[in-house]
């Protein structure tokens, strides 16, 4: 294990995983232009003018630019109906210079996202979120996996974190997050349990366990208390902290914070993620390497 050593925990650095794994993209996607003729192609539908969808719109078209993946913004009033927004969607899937597509979330009150989600044909959804790619990874032949929980899995391969026979916990049930998270974390042979919002004595139940997924959304929740001696500290929280309450973490101040309370962990755990810097970073890598994968996947190569 190589990383940042602070009182003996290991910093898992996504954002180093994601930067190193970004060079590797770059040279697959070149290699891909060279034997298809064209680049990969990722379309981004952003529905009304959230400011904070705007800025995560911009950076995924700025990481695509800089993987040499072409990428096509797709702006729609937020007075555009369900229809119309469905229309949009199976255009661009009968685009053969579109591999995938996105559909900023959240969309604005009245649209329904799972039916706009669902209108993306599966073999162009890189963030693994349709029904039929949810499907497949149940099934165990998955496309491409969702990126929060698939970019989880590389940053400990990364790390060489080994999971064969360990006991894993994920505090969280989404779609996005917790259940793809607990496949992927079976798929590695882990035995895993999910925790969830009714479950009792949460403590309890991490402190048992070697490797810890936290993805419950509740700022700072989870403390010292919450985790074994050793074990193995996944964050994929993020929230904004109240200006008045800028946190100082390891002598750093931060405005964003995850759902545990990392500074409590430092010398306790084995490992731990960053926030900011973790997870995060890695989310929005593995969309564009799911978006060579649909794109290697459509051209059969
Ligand atoms: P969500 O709100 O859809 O799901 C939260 C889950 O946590 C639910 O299943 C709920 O049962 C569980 N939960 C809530 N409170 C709990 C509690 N007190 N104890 C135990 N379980 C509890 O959220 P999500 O979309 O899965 O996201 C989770 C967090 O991850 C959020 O902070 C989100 O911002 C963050 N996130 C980060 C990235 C990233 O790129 N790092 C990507 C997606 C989500």
């Amino acid at each position: 294990m190589s990383a940042l050593d602070w009182k003996n925990t290991v910093l898992l650095d996504g954002k180093a995983v994601a930067a190193h794994r970004r060079a590797r993209l770059a040279s697959e996607v070149l290699e891909f232009r060279a034997k298809s003729g064209r680049a990969p192609g990722l379309a981004v539908i952003l529905v009304g003018d959230n400011p904070a969808s705007h800025i995560y719109v911009k950076n995924k078209i700025k990481a695509c630019e800089e993987a040499g993946i072409a990428s096509f913004h797709i702006p729609l009033a937020a007075t555009v109906t369900q229809e119309e927004l469905h229309k949009e969607i199976e255009k661009l899937n009968t685009r053969n210079d579109v591999d995938g597509i996105l559909v900023q979330l959240p969309l604005p009150k009245g649209l329904n996202e799972t039916a706009a989600l669902e209108t993306i044909a599966p073999h162009k959804d890189p963030d693994g979120l349709t029904s039929g790619n949810l499907g497949l990874l149940l099934a165990g032949r998955k496309r491409v996996a969702p990126c929060t929980p698939f970019g989880v899995m590389k940053i400990l391969e990364h790390f060489q974190i080994a999971l064969e026979g360990k006991k894993a916990v994920v505090v969280g049930r989404s779609n996005i997050v917790g259940k793809p998270m607990s496949l992927l974390l079976q798929e590695a042979n882990a035995t895993v349990t999910m925790a969830h919002s009714r479950t009792k004595d949460l403590a309890s139940v991490t402190r048992e366990a070697e490797i810890v997924v936290v993805a419950a959304g509740q700022p700072r929740f989870l403390g010292r208390e919450a985790f074994g001696k050793g074990s193995v500290v996944v964050d994929v929280g993020i929230h904004r902290v109240p200006a008045s309450e800028t946190l100082l973490i390891g002598g750093k101040k931060s405005s964003i914070c995850g759902d545990v309370r990392y500074e409590e962990l430092l010398g306790h755990v084995q490992a731990i993620t960053p926030v900011p810097g973790g997870v995060g970073p890695m989310t929005i890598q593995m969309l564009l390497e799911n978006t060579l994968t649909l794109s290697k996947l459509g051209a059969s190569l």
